[in-house]
């Protein structure tokens, strides 16, 4: 997918005026007071001390304006609801800042001797480079700021071209000058630019990203939920809500595991429904289902103890598992399942043993040694229930794992 430009050009050009307003705040009025400052030392006892006391306060006030307009437009944040209207006050306020040092040194002119002339122009071309260097973030500003400085000064040294020695080379360096420093402004504003739109390019990007790994992680998240969800479904009988037979092997898996470790015994009861087909023949599936659902219920009140639980293997079998039970225990809980459905009563008029539903037994139970596996225990347990059944169902057989 190719990338997508995320700038939009308004933005840009307020984010470069918040640029341009925090460097000119006091960057400007910063060049302007030292250049005060300079032509102070420059022209002190060459001009009238209270004309030149007051022209330096007009200046300084000129900047205290500079100050407070700019510090409005940065609280009101007018750059941004509307950012040609504060570009235009901007350019405004150069011209009336770039005109007056154009006057001053128009007035200072002839006054002064030629030597400290040409340092107050020297002076002037310093302060004109500087200045580029902190109102140069919006193009127009210092264009209109450069053009309102030099081309009335050199406009005046072509005007008086033969006063001095040198005004025509002058006045002509000025004017290169001029066209230099708005090429190099030029070129600086537009670096700027590119800068500051490949920083919001990136700012846009990372934006982007962190929304895109953000909705990742809560996919993810969903996905993993969804994946214990289905292991879930996958180990439950859905029709009695107890472990399916690969739920019941993890299980068994886990305690035959935990009776290795701590040499206890492990026990399990198989469970057979006596005549089932005959009861599903007779009375219909779902109410077989239902019956299935019964015994169920019986299994789970019978299973109590921690870590005991109840499977259903398969069609009419279950098997119980029953940590820490030896034989005795383990019979005990099988006849009270066998008594418990027995006494639940449910009508079965076809069945081979009695006129109820009835299960067949057969109980394990051992402790393992190392080479012990599931499947020996449940072949025992499905032995001793065999034996039930040939015995004449309804009943309990305990059964003992083959060496
Ligand atoms: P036995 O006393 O020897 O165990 O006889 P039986 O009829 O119970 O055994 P058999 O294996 O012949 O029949 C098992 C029956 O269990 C057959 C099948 O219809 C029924 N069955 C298996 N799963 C389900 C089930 O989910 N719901 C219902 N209603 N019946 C089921
Ligand atoms: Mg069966
Ligand atoms: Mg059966």
């Amino acid at each position: 997918m190719l990338y997508q430009q995320k700038v939009d050009l308004k933005n840009l050009q307020s984010l470069l005026l918040a640029e341009q307003l925090r460097h000119s705040r006091f960057g400007l009025p910063g060049v302007q007071m030292l250049a005060v400052f300079a032509v102070f030392g420059l022209v002190w006892f060459q001009v009238d001390t209270q004309l030149l006391i007051g022209w330096g306060m007009a200046m300084s006030l000129l900047s205290a304006l500079q100050i407070i307009q700019i510090s409005r437009a940065m609280r009101q944040k007018s750059f941004i609801d509307r950012p040609a209207r504060t570009e235009i006050q901007l350019a405004v306020g150069a011209v009336v800042n770039g005109g007056a040092w154009a006057l001053s040194v128009i007035w200072l002119e002839p006054q002064l001797p030629d030597m400290s002339f040409y340092f107050l122009l020297l002076l002037v071309t310093i302060m004109a480079v500087t200045t580029m260097a902190v109102i140069s973030a919006v193009r127009i500003v210092y264009q209109c700021w450069l053009l309102s400085t030099l081309v009335p000064i050199a406009f005046l040294l072509s005007w008086q071209f033969d006063e001095r020695p040198f005004n025509a080379l002058m006045s002509l360096s000025l004017v290169g000058l001029t066209c230099v420093l708005l090429f190099v402004g030029y070129w600086v504003s537009q670096s700027f630019s590119e800068l500051t739109k490949s920083n919001l390019e990136r700012q846009a990007m990372n934006q982007e990203f962190s929304t895109l790994s953000e909705n990742l992680k809560v996919r993810n998240f969903q996905l993993q939920q969804l994946r214990d969800q289905l292991a879930e479904i996958a180990t439950v009988d859905e029709l009695t809500g107890l472990r399916n037979r690969r739920g019941g092997n993890q299980l068994l898996e886990l305690e035959l595991e935990r009776a290795k470790r701590t040499h206890v015994s492990l026990a399990v009861v198989a469970i057979d429904v006596d005549s089932f087909k005959q009861y599903n023949d007779t009375y219909g599936h779902p109410s077989g289902d239902r019956v299935l659902q019964q015994i169920a219920e019986v299994l789970i009140s019978t299973t109590g103890r921690a870590g005991e639980a109840a499977i259903r293997m398969g069609g009419e079998e279950f098997l119980l598992v029953l940590p820490g039970a030896e034989s005795d225990d383990a019979m005990k809980t099988a006849n009270l399942v066998r008594e418990r459905i027995e006494a639940a009563a449910i009508a079965h008029s076809e069945s081979k043993v009695a006129s109820c539903v009835t299960v067949s037994l057969g109980v394990v139970s051992y402790i393992p040694d190392r080479g012990s596996d599931i499947s020996e225990l449940i072949a025992a347990a499905d032995r001793a229930l065999y034996a039930s059944k040939s015995g004449g169902r309804n009943r309990v057989t305990l059964g003992r794992i083959q060496a």
